[in-house]
């Protein structure tokens, strides 16, 4: 190790900058969030320290560089672009033994200043020894991508909580095990959510549950406390009711791919692409509950029982559905089944395969010129349900995706054209959007259910009827016929 990473206290404590430039300006907004008092030395300031110079964020003194200015600092910041002059500050701070930076010039360096990913109180500080701040840049983005964006608010709530569960639980183990299972359970769910007021109240609960000696405190479950693991003596489990996309693992949202990697155990639809299930943690245990269609083997009731039961082991558990959970994913159901046993959940949503299937295809869904507005309608009608508006749908000017609608196809032509809609209306279907094997039909009203038939299209498709979907042929003549794989 060439460097040892610390964090310095400048609260209140004099930083002095050398330099005026942007280059400076940005180790002076640097130093200023950590709350330092900064003095910049240089003959002239750029637009950005002049504007902070007026508001009397920093002192400025306006003049080339004297040993003397480093009087009282406890850190230094050389960022002029003269070679001499920083030489000069490094010899100067090193005599006084105060730390100094020199931009891009370890040699002259006794500390250089990490790439940051601030969730403060929570910092991560990324270096490469100064072999490669590229490289460090791209490290942090990677982890800025794995740490929620309120990990802070967790951390500053600890921090208020530090003193009194110090002294409520005696034990340096029982301290640790209370504080492991704040940040894996709800307390945790609730302050990455913003709730802070939840979190806290959970916070208390689990305290006070801790200093009684027990661990179990789910709604009485005698059949889940009899289950209950080692691996899972949290007391209550959670639910991340998680939208895979459609299909493509890059379509996932970091939430999505930060919450896989949290889970004991995944519970997965069949849409969920066997490379989205990849990405969840290589020990979590994945169990299949999808409904083949016709062929419900695995019914809604029992799905949600187990995630229940799950949950209440003290599992976090993974509700991993296709596209997003709350667009044709019954996801509002398991949500009622959870919260009526009070557990705790957090929903992430996903690219509902309507996006998806635009997106790949190449069909924009709305267009300035085609298409106003649309609607994601499911070919499956519930026969006690509100009977589709098809005049609506019917309309020009109208974008309309069928979800579960292959088999119905012939069905929905025949009710759109009888509502108005013209044979010539263009129409696609998509087959299994966003994979690498996706195939796409597309033609118009009149000719599309034979096309389908032809092309032998399965399930899951989407059918995408509007004028939009012409507009297809002329962004492929655009980008190239040859990318384009046709069905
Ligand atoms: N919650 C899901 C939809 C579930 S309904 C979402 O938001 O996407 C199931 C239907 O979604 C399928 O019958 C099919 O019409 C559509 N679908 C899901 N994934 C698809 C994909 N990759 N390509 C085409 N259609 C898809």
């Amino acid at each position: 190790m060439d460097f040892l990473p610390i964090f310095l206290n400048l609260r209140s404590r004099r930083a002095v900058v050398i330099g005026g430039g942007t280059v400076a300006a940005r180790k002076v907004d640097l130093l200023l969030a950590a709350g330092a008092q900064v003095q910049v030395v240089s003959p002239e300031l750029g637009n950005e320290l002049q504007d902070l110079h007026v508001r009397a964020r920093i002192v400025y003194i306006a003049r080339r560089f004297e040993p003397a200015d480093l009087t009282d600092a406890v850190a230094a910041i050389a960022a002029t672009d003269d070679r001499q002059t920083n030489a000069a500050v490094s010899a100067a701070a090193r005599a006084r033994g105060i730390p100094v930076n020199v931009v891009d010039d370890p040699e002259l360096s006794t500390f250089i200043l990490p790439a940051i990913v601030d969730r403060s109180p929570v910092i991560v500080a990324v270096g490469t020894s100064g072999n490669a701040p590229v490289l460090a840049r791209h490290v942090r983005a990677k982890i800025e991508g794995l740490l929620p964006p309120q990990l802070g608010r967790l951390a500053a709530l600890a921090g208020r909580w530090r003193a009194r569960v110090k002294s409520g639980l005696k034990t340096l183990r029982e301290r640790r095990r209370f504080w492991e299972d704040v940040f894996e359970g709800p307390v945790a769910t609730h302050a990455l959510a913003g709730r802070t007021e939840q979190a806290e109240f959970e916070l208390r609960r689990a305290l006070k549950r801790a200093q009684s000696g027990k661990t179990v405190t789910a709604a009485p479950d005698p059949q889940a406390a009899g289950e209950r693991t080692d691996n899972a003596r949290r007391s209550i489990g959670e639910v991340y009711l998680i939208g895979a996309g459609p299909g493509d693992p890059d379509l996932l949202t970091l939430k999505a791919a930060r919450l896989l990697q949290q889970a004991d155990v995944v519970l997965y639809d069949r849409l969920v692409s066997p490379a989205v299930l990849d990405r969840a943690r290589r020990d979590a245990e994945r169990i299949y509950v999808g409904k083949e269609p016709g062929n419900h083997s695995t019914t809604q009731e029992q799905i949600q029982q187990l995630m229940v039961k799950l949950a209440l082991q003290g599992k976090r558990v993974c509700r991993l559905k296709g596209g997003d959970p709350f667009v044709f994913g019954r996801g509002g159901e398991e949500l009622q089944a959870l919260a009526a046993h009070n557990i705790p959940w957090t929903v992430v949503p996903g690219i509902t395969a309507a996006l998806g299937a635009a997106a790949s295809a190449g069909i924009p869904l709305t267009h300035r010129d085609h298409a106003q507005s649309v609607t994601f309608v499911t070919g499956h009608q519930r026969s006690d349900g509100e009977p589709i508006d098809w005049r609506e749908l019917a309309r020009p000017g109208h974008t309309t995706v069928f979800y579960m609608g292959l088999s119905q196809l012939p069905n929905i032509v025949a009710q759109l054209t009888a509502s108005g809609a013209p044979l010539t209306r263009p129409a696609a279907v998509i087959e299994r959007a966003t994979f690498a094997d996706q195939r796409v039909v597309e033609g118009t009203l009149g000719t599309l259910a034979q096309q389908v038939e032809t092309a032998g299209v399965r399930s899951p498709s989407l059918l995408i009827v509007g004028d939009v979907v012409a507009l297809r042929a002329t962004l492929h003549a655009i980008a190239g016929a040859d990318q384009v794989k046709y069905a």
